[in-house]
């Protein structure tokens, strides 16, 4: 009995030391002392084991034995199974800030790190802003004439974006822009988030271009030039990266910049000469001034012994001869403008390099950097936006909507869609407001911008599905009265661009993450090129106290012992313990995959891939806690934040489930199967109970459907557009009057107390009325609500050869 406690004591003991990554010297003194007992209260069997077992850690974990003897070999191995790190890729390594995404991958996430991080709002000018302008502009954008009439927007609308300085939000004050917190930018892009080609059309001169990079890099004589004519829209840019040959592999392009001389005007100026053919540029069909990528070549030593001096960007005006510019290319379902720009032989001054020649060859490193912050905002903010409304609209419309005489909100298949759209819009909108506020904050978060663009886009597209799916009807037939159609047809567009969703899935989120987060191998990386024993040592033996540490948190919180203590509130702490729990399980497999597969790890993206999902939902369920944490939560939320946290974890669970069923070391596989989910899953779907509860929240005048649509365009106004948010909202706010008169005509009529052929529920009202069923005040409000109601429901027709462009070619059909 006794040498049984003494072991179960030293496990113990040891899963404490682990779990607190203690050393090697607490555990080797530990169990040494162990092993004394052991042999003192007569159990020399289990003393000698325990003595030997303090021998190995000793030998394998002391300092100055491990370097004489354990440290070498190691070392040597790594060096062949390390994965070997191109230029490009640690460009993109080097780019952007390691915050929360960092302390996801140690383990033990410190939640004041996050929570550090306040979040404040906007501005009051950035607030006034987001009413006023924002507004006006969303009121001045009819989507069907946009997308089907005009291909364009309204002359008067661009000239108003300009005016206003919509396209200089990112451009400091002082050069005239706007200077706007990311926040402030968020909101806006979700509000014009109502229609997709205008938040497109602001949203990328915001983002990756010419002017995040003359802000960045750009010399101040530049600076100078194109900021004030960037802010107010004199200048509208463009940026061409991409080519027939190189997309996805952008690093790949074919397009040169040779150095040369050309004469001009008398005078030999030293310059580029360009060739290149890019495609699917945005705003290139208009564009003054491009922003280009190309790989620069100066054969003749012009500047110096290097002749390939790599990826350069330059900023080339539109009007230089050899430009091939203004054809347009049709984007799926949106008419913004992006086109092809080709360019033969264009010679441009050497001083067009973004940041003049000392910038040559650091195209791709401006580029990746660049990226970390403007794919935090534009895309991910454009997909809650789009979220936010097809919320607003299909909340509105499943409760207004009746058949089999119910609202078909009240029907269980169509709450399923409806609270998955309220829970993925609640998770999108935390996630893109508090990442934001982390740029506020300084951080420029190269792994959660690969996180958001993947993960929320996603979320649009399931919004969007479900949205078309709850509608039916209604919103498969085009018109001017489709207000979700012609959205949900452009949504590819956001899976696609800035990184192709299934790559930045597969390849980029924990690949990116495994070497930029990690806390350890980096460094191991860095000793290894070093050729540096004495680091690689300091880095393994910290990344080997890391690994049990893991082991030992997963093991012990799996069991329910030893959880962490959070900032939050009892509604929220058990999901930010799980998540701390199944953060140490994130890290112990990362490290596992890691060591198992070395370099292959990079080819074997499906398991890249679950391994990325698992920090994605982990991302995503602290970014709603904090949300939570910090905002004024109103009646009905908690049954949100139950949903959303579920959702995720369920999630996160499943991303484990399906990397043990895969892994291809078997043994392994089961071994942290055992320890991360010791005692199987701890998480499911959320329940029937929260989805009906939900869906019942977002179909009716709530203060929870209110925050989730709060700062969209829900004004209808006699000087504005037609606005179905600002109608559904309206309606709903009558429903709760009419709600009771329509089950007691409904009844009535079911009673057989109103004739049978009133098959109109306008008859039926009518009939009510004249049976005395209703009062005249009620059946005047009922044929007002019910026209209301029929016209939110009505569809559009038109003439036969309406959308022949050649009328022509317009069949005649014998019909007779
Ligand atoms: C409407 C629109 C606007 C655009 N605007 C601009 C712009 O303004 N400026 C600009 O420079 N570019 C722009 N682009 C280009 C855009 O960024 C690229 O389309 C995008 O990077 C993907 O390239 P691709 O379409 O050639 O896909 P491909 O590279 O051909 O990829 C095809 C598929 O393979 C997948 N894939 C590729 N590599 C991997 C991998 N290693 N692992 C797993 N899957 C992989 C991709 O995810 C994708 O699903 C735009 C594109 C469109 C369609």
């Amino acid at each position: 009995m006794l040498p049984l406690l003494l072991i179960i004591l030293t496990i113990i003991g040891l899963l404490v030391i682990m779990r607190r990554e203690a050393g090697s010297i607490a555990a080797t003194g530990m169990t040494g002392i162990a092993g004394l007992i052991g042999i003192l209260i007569g159990a020399p069997l289990t003393g000698v084991i325990l003595l030997i077992v303090t021998a190995i850690i000793a030998a394998c974990g002391l300092p100055a034995l491990r370097r004489r003897w354990l440290t070498p070999r190691l070392f040597s191995l790594f060096k062949t199974v390390a994965p070997n790190v191109s230029d490009t890729e640690r460009a993109a390594l080097d780019a952007g800030s390691v915050g929360w995404d960092g302390e996801l991958f140690t383990g033990r996430p410190n939640w004041n790190q996050l929570m550090n991080q306040r979040f404040d709002g906007v501005n009051e000018e950035e607030q006034a802003f987001i009413d006023h302008q924002c507004h006006v502009a969303a009121g001045m954008c009819n989507a069907w004439e946009i997308a089907r009439e005009r291909t364009d927007l309204p002359a008067e609308l661009w000239d108003y974006l300009k005016r206003e300085g919509f396209f200089g939000m990112i451009i400091p004050k002082e050069y005239g822009g706007l200077g706007f917190s990311a926040k402030a930018q968020s909101l806006v892009l979700q509000k014009l988030a109502v229609n997709e080609t205008l938040m497109v059309t602001v949203g990328v001169p915001n983002s990756l271009g010419p002017g995040e990079l003359l802000l960045k890099y750009g010399t101040q004589q530049q600076k100078d030039h194109y900021l004030p004519r960037l802010a107010d829209g004199r200048e509208l840019p463009c940026f061409g990266l991409t080519g027939p040959r190189a997309g996805s592999d952008a690093t790949a392009l074919p397009d040169t910049g040779i150095v040369c001389k050309q004469v001009i005007d008398g005078q030999e100026v030293l310059g580029l000469r360009l060739n290149f053919e890019k495609r699917w540029i945005t705003l290139a069909p208009i564009a003054t001034v491009i922003g280009l990528a190309f790989r620069m070549f100066d054969p003749d030593g012009l500047l110096g012994d290097t002749q390939d001096l790599g990826i350069t960007c330059a900023l080339i005006p539109r009007q230089t001869p050899g430009i091939d510019i203004g054809r347009r290319h049709h984007p799926i379902g949106s008419p913004f403008m992006n086109g092809p720009i080709k360019g033969k032989d264009v010679f441009v001054p050497i001083d067009t390099i973004i940041g003049g020649p000392e910038m040559a060859g650091q195209g791709w490193r401006m580029l990746v950097e660049c990226l970390s912050v403007g794919r935090c905002i534009t895309l991910p903010s454009g997909a809650t936006g789009t979220a936010r409304y097809a919320l607003g609209w299909t909340g509105g419309f499943a409760r207004l909507r009746r058949q089999f005489n119910l609202p078909i909100a009240e029907m269980e298949g169509i709450q399923e869609p409806l609270a998955r759209m309220a829970a993925l819009t609640y998770i999108a909108q935390s996630t893109v407001l508090q990442t934001a506020n982390m740029i506020d904050h300084g951080e420029r978060p190269a792994v959660p911008s690969a996180i958001l663009k993947s993960q929320l886009t996603e979320f649009q597209r399931r919004v969007l599905a479900d949205a078309m799916d709850v509608h039916g009807g209604k919103a498969v037939t085009l018109g001017p009265r489709n207000y979700l159609g012609i959205g949900y047809s452009a949504n590819p567009v956001a899976i696609t661009v800035e990184g192709a969703n299934i790559m930045t899935r597969n390849l980029m989120i924990f690949g990116q993450g495994a070497i930029r987060c990690h806390p350890y191998v980096l460094d191991e990386l860095a000793a290894k090129d070093a050729n540096d024993v004495q680091a690689f040592d300091k880095a393994i033996f910290a990344h080997a106290g890391l690994i049990f540490g893991n082991a030992a948190r997963a093991l012990t919180q799996g069991l329910g012992i030893g959880k962490t203590t959070t900032p939050f509130d009892e509604v929220a702490a058990p999901y930010a313990q799980d998540v701390a729990r199944l953060s140490a399980g994130f890290g112990l497999c990362a490290d596992a995959a890691m060591a198992s597969l070395g370099s292959r790890l990079k080819s074997r993206e499906m398991l890249s891939a679950r391994l990325g999902d698992v920090l994605s939902n982990l991302y995503l369920t602290s970014m709603v806690l904090k949300q939570w944490h910090e905002s004024d939560n109103v009646e009905g939320e908690a049954t949100l934040l139950h949903y959303s946290c579920r959702f995720l974890l369920y999630r996160a669970e499943q991303a484990f489930v399906e990397l043990f069923d895969n892994f291809p070391n078997r043994g392994m596989a089961r071994v942290l199967a055992r320890i991360v989910m010791p005692l199987g899953r701890h998480w499911h779907q959320p329940t029937d109970d929260l989805t009906r509860e939900i869906a019942q929240a977002v179909s009716r005048p709530t203060m929870l459907r209110e925050k989730l649509l709060d700062n969209t365009w829900d004004y209808q106004g006699s000087d504005q557009r037609d606005n179905p948010l600002a109608r559904y909202n309206a309606l709903l706010e009558d429903y709760p009057r009419a709600e009771p008169l329509y089950r007691r005509i409904d009844k009535a009529y079911s009673k057989g107390e109103i004739d049978a052929d009133a098959l109109h529920p306008e008859q039926r009202l009518e009939a009510a009325y004249a049976t005395g069923l209703i009062s005249e005040e009620d059946a005047d409000f009922m044929r007002d609500f019910e026209a209301r109601v029929l016209d939110m429901l009505t569809v559009d027709d038109f003439a036969f050869d309406a959308f022949a462009l050649h009328r022509d070619k317009v069949v005649e059909h014998d019909i007779a």
